[in-house]
């Protein structure tokens, strides 16, 4: 997939409807934005000496073929490219870069946390300059449906690659449910977990919900 394809596999939270957002790397503060074809996310680039002037960090990933670039912003909006960059920022670059670790980009439901999705790992390969074809790796959701007088709560992950699904089910009054709502918080599932063939989100929640009844019926 390239990142379009990626970001557009859902754009909507299968529980609440919102709109997801993206996370690239880590919940570390970003700023996303959409310029010539390619999505910028910015985050700061933290100096290692206090007092001294803060810039910001660019991953700058085109949407169609997933080429990216390191770009770096001062607070003043000046930007610096690839041929003008100053060796004491590429310097705190490079700090930051060897700790990162591999990346991930997730789309997340900020407004209910009850649904995301994550792509495969990938190392930022420099020689290259391209994230390599994107996957969604896993995916989560917790979903809800009438139960007697209260609700049946699911909770489902699916491991694509593992070609692997857990689920967890929990029968909750509609008290318990409202307090849920309003708090964004996530049933306490804690056991009845079956781990299952991969069970794909592509179908419209109401029909995840009816497969997934009929696999806790008959476990
Ligand atoms: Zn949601």
């Amino acid at each position: 997939m390239n990142l379009r394809e990626f970001l557009n596999y859902r754009t909507h939270c299968l529980t609440c409807g919102s709109e997801l957002s993206t996370i690239f790397h880590s919940r570390k503060r970003q700023k996303h934005k959409s310029m010539n074809n390619r999505l910028l996310v910015q985050m700061d680039l933290k100096s290692l000496k206090k007092g001294q002037k803060q810039y910001k960090l660019g991953y700058s990933i085109d949407y169609d073929t997933n080429d990216f670039c390191i770009e770096f912003f001062d607070n003043e909006g000046s930007h610096y490219d690839s041929r003008g960059v100053p060796l004491f920022l590429l310097k705190r670059f490079k700090n930051l870069d060897k700790n990162q670790g591999k990346y991930h980009i997730i789309r997340d439901c900020h407004s209910c946390g009850k649904y995301w999705y994550s792509s495969n790992s990938f190392d930022l390969d420099y020689k290259s300059a391209n994230l390599g074809d994107l996957s969604v790796h896993d995916e989560f959701g917790v979903m809800f449906e009438n139960h007697n007088d209260g609700y049946r709560a699911y909770k489902l992950h699916t491991f694509y690659n593992k070609k692997e699904s857990t689920l967890y089910s929990l029968n909750i009054t509609k008290k318990h449910y409202e307090t849920m709502c309003s708090k964004n918080a996530a049933p306490p599932f804690s056991n009845n977990l079956i781990t299952t063939y991969a069970i794909p989100f592509k179908k419209s929640p109401n029909e995840i919900i009816e497969k997934l009844s009929t696999l806790i019926t008959f476990s």
